[in-house]
């Protein structure tokens, strides 16, 4: 059976092919505004989270201003995504965190952004990767589907499907398979009806191949 870093390499080498620049579909100006967004992504479609950021980075563009709010103003600005309450507990937290302890400036490691009050190994690394170019491979809902799916891991949390993926998969390409495995996941293998049929990796899939 073909082995996991070549299978990686096929697909990887095939999505590039069809988009060689992949590019994360949330917008932002700076690392804090990305933070931001990752966070309210959480249960929420990434278009509804740029309508919502629309309004309240013209308002609130930095951590500062972030902090000058109550939880309650920002849940009131965030209403329109999953979870706002909690959110907006998580991100108050988190601009104060920033402006006491990092000179508002986001954080550059791994354990320090994990540190940040409801930011995850995933979130981290989604900042890492896309805000400072730092090599890290993000695991999210749709990544995991599409990695244990194809073949890429075998694996029962998004965690070990990481660390599975990283040595699969060389550093320089971490950022890029993490967009590529999103994009795929969110257009062509969706969780509930894959379009195998149609789909550009049908032929290194292991699920396809099996089912
Ligand atoms: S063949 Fe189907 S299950 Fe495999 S990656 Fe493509 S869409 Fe997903």
């Amino acid at each position: 059976m073909i082995k996991r870093k070549e299978r990686a390499n096929a697909v990887l080498t095939e999505l590039a092919r069809l988009n060689p620049q992949p590019q994360t579909e949330l917008n932002f100006e700076t690392p804090w505004q990305l933070l931001v967004a990752v966070v309210l992504s959480a249960q929420s479609t990434d278009k509804q989270v740029n309508k919502v950021t629309t309004l309240l980075f013209a308002k609130y563009p930095t951590p500062e201003s972030m902090a000058s709010l109550t939880p309650d103003e920002l849940a009131e600005e965030i209403r329109n995504v999953g979870l706002f309450r909690t959110k907006s507990k998580h991100l108050v937290a988190t601009a104060n965190a920033l402006v006491n302890e990092y000179n508002g400036n986001v954080p550059q490691s791994l354990a320090q952004l994990e540190s940040l009050p409801g930011v995850g190994r995933k979130t981290a690394n989604v900042v890492l990767s896309t805000a400072f170019d730092i090599p890290a491979l993000a695991v999210d809902t749709h990544v995991f589907r599409v990695a244990n799916r194809l073949g890429l891991a075998k694996a029962k949390t998004p965690e070990e499907t990481e660390r599975q993926l990283v040595k699969a998969i060389p550093k320089k390409l971490w950022s890029k398979a993490h967009h590529w495995l999103i994009l795929h996941g969110r257009y062509t293998c969706t969780a509930r009806k894959p379009k195998c049929p149609a789909c550009p990796v049908n032929s290194y899939c292991l699920h396809y191949h099996t089912k």
